[in-house]
C-alpha cells in the first residue's frame, strides 16, 4: 500500500488552490447573487487552468489527471465554494462523463473535446417531476421519425440547465420495455428549436449554480446522436451516476476540512471564562470527532479513486462515499457552526451557508436512502439475495 499523492496529483493540488484562493474566494458573493451562474470571465479562467477536464485523457482534450485528480478538484472547489464546485461537477461528473463513457469517437470529438477545453458546458438531464428516485418512471418521450428521433418531455431540477450548451437526456424509446431496453440516452444541443428553460429554481443553499426546470418540445435529435446503444440508456445514466458519486465524497471533503480549519482558529482565539475555548473539554471533543470522521472519509474517497483509476469494481464503495461523506459535511458544519457560537449564525460567516451548502449532498445524485438501497443490494447480491427499491 501507498498512500502518498503523486508528484502531479501534489501539483495539482496546488494549482487548484490558487485557483480557488485568488479567483473564486473573493468573488464569493456574486457567485451567491448570481441568477445565471457563476461570472462568465470566472469561467473561462477555469477554462485556462484546465479545470473542465480534469479526469478526461489528453486525447480527448483533458489532463489526463483520472479519478484521484477529479476527486482533488472537487475536494479543493467546494472548500471555498459549493455553488462552482457544483457547476463544474455536474458538467465534468455526469454530462461530460456519460459521453466519456458511453459516447462513440465521433461524439466525443465533437462533444467530449470543446466541453473538456470548457468551450461548451454540458448539463444531465435525467430527473422528472414523476421520476426522481424512481428513474426508471421516466416519461420523456423519443419517437423515431426518418434519421432522427423526436423529443417530447419535462426534465426538472437540472443543473447547468439555463448555462448549457449540451445536455446528456435520458427518454424513453420503447414503453413496453421500460428501462431494460426501452431507455435511450440523447445527445442534446440547447441552441436547437424545443429545448426550452421554464423555470430556474431559488433553492436553499448552492445559490450560484443554476438549476432549471428544461421542457422538450418535438425536439429533433439526429440519429447519430443517440448516445449509447439504443434501449440502454438507463444503464448509462446509472453508471454515469456511479462516477459521479464517489466525487460527491471528494466535495465534503473539502467542505467539511475547510469548516474545522476555521472551527480550529476560532477555538483558540476566542476566549470565555478567562481563557480560550479550546480549553474547554466539549469543544475539544466536538473537534476530535470532527477531525476522526474528516481522516475516515478522506481515505475513503481516495481508496475509492484508486479503484476507479486501477479500473476495479467501485460501485458500492461510491455510494459509501456518497451516503458517509455528505452526512459527514452536514455533521461537521453544524459542529463548526456550534463553536462559532452567534457568529456561526451570521451571515457575514460561512459558516450559514456552509450549513445550507451542504445538505444538497444528501439528495442530489441520488438522495441517501437511495445510496442505501445501492450499497444494501450489493451486499446481499454477493450472497445471492436479490432487493428491490
Ligand atoms: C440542487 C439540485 C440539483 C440537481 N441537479 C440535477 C441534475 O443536474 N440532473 C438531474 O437529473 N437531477 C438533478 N437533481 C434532482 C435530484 O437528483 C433528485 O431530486 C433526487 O434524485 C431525488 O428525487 P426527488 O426529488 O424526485 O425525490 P423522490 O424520489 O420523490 O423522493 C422523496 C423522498 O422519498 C425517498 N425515497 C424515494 N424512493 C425511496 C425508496 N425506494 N426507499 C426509501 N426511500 C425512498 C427519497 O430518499 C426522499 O427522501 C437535482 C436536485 C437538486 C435539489
Amino acid at each position: 500500500m501507498d498512500f502518498t499523492f503523486s508528484k502531479e496529483h501534489q501539483l495539482l493540488r496546488r494549482a487548484f488552490r490558487e485557483f480557488t484562493e485568488q479567483e473564486i474566494a473573493p468573488r464569493i458573493d456574486e457567485i451567491e447573487h448570481s441568477k445565471s451562474g457563476p461570472p462568465a470571465d470566472l469561467m473561462e479562467k477555469a477554462a485556462e487552468y484546465g479545470i473542465f477536464g480534469v479526469p478526461f485523457p489528453q486525447k480527448y482534450g483533458g489532463m489526463g489527471a483520472g479519478e484521484t485528480g477529479y476527486c482533488i478538484l472537487m475536494e479543493e472547489l467546494n472548500r471555498v465554494s459549493p455553488s462552482f464546485a457544483t457547476v463544474v461537477g455536474a458538467h465534468i461528473g455526469i454530462s461530460s462523463m456519460a459521453i466519456y463513457l458511453d459516447g462513440t469517437e465521433e461524439q466525443k470529438q465533437k462533444y467530449l473535446v470543446p466541453m473538456a477545453k470548457g468551450e461548451k458546458i454540458g448539463a444531465f438531464a435525467l430527473t422528472e417531476p414523476g421520476a426522481g428516485s424512481d428513474a426508471a418512471a421516466t416519461r420523456t418521450r423519443a419517437v423515431r421519425e426518418g434519421d432522427s428521433y423526436i423529443l417530447d418531455g419535462t426534465k426538472h431540477f437540472i443543473t447547468n440547465g439555463s448555462i448549457c450548451d449540451v445536455a446528456v437526456v435520458l427518454a424513453l424509446t420503447d414503453p413496453a420495455l421500460g428501462p431494460r431496453g426501452g431507455m435511450t440516452g440523447f445527445i442534446v444541443e440547447s441552441q436547437w428549436e424545443g429545448f426550452k428553460v421554464s423555470k430556474i429554481e431559488d433553492k436553499m443553499g448552492i445559490r450560484g449554480s443554476p438549476t432549471c426546470e428544461i421542457v422538450l418540445e418535438e425536439l429533433r435529435v439526429p440519429q447519430e446522436n443517440v448516445l449509447g446503444p439504443v434501449g440502454m440508456g438507463f444503464v448509462t445514466f446509472m453508471k454515469t451516476l456511479d462516477v459521479g458519486r464517489t466525487t460527491i465524497g471528494a466535495a465534503s471533503l473539502g467542505g467539511a476540512q475547510y469548516v474545522l480549519d476555521r472551527a480550529i482558529e476560532w477555538a483558540v482565539t476566542r476566549e470565555a471564562f478567562g481563557g480560550p475555548i479550546a480549553h474547554k473539554q466539549s469543544i475539544q471533543w466536538m473537534i476530535a470527532d470532527m477531525a476522526a470522521e474528516i481522516e475516515a472519509l478522506r481515505s475513503l474517497v481516495y481508496r475509492t479513486a484508486w479503484l476507479v483509476d486501477t479500473k476495479q469494481p467501485f460501485s458500492r464503495e461510491a455510494a459509501i462515499c456518497k451516503l458517509f461523506g455528505s452526512e459527514v459535511c452536514s455533521r461537521v458544519t453544524d459542529k463548526a457552526l456550534q463553536i462559532h457560537g452567534a457568529l456561526g449564525y451570521s451571515r457575514h460567516m460561512p459558516l450559514e451557508r456552509g450549513l445550507r451548502d451542504a445538505r444538497i449532498s444528501e439528495i442530489f445524485e441520488g438522495t441517501n436512502e437511495i445510496q442505501r438501497i445501492v450499497i444494501a443490494a450489493n451486499i446481499f447480491q454477493e450472497h445471492g439475495v436479490r432487493i428491490h427499491p
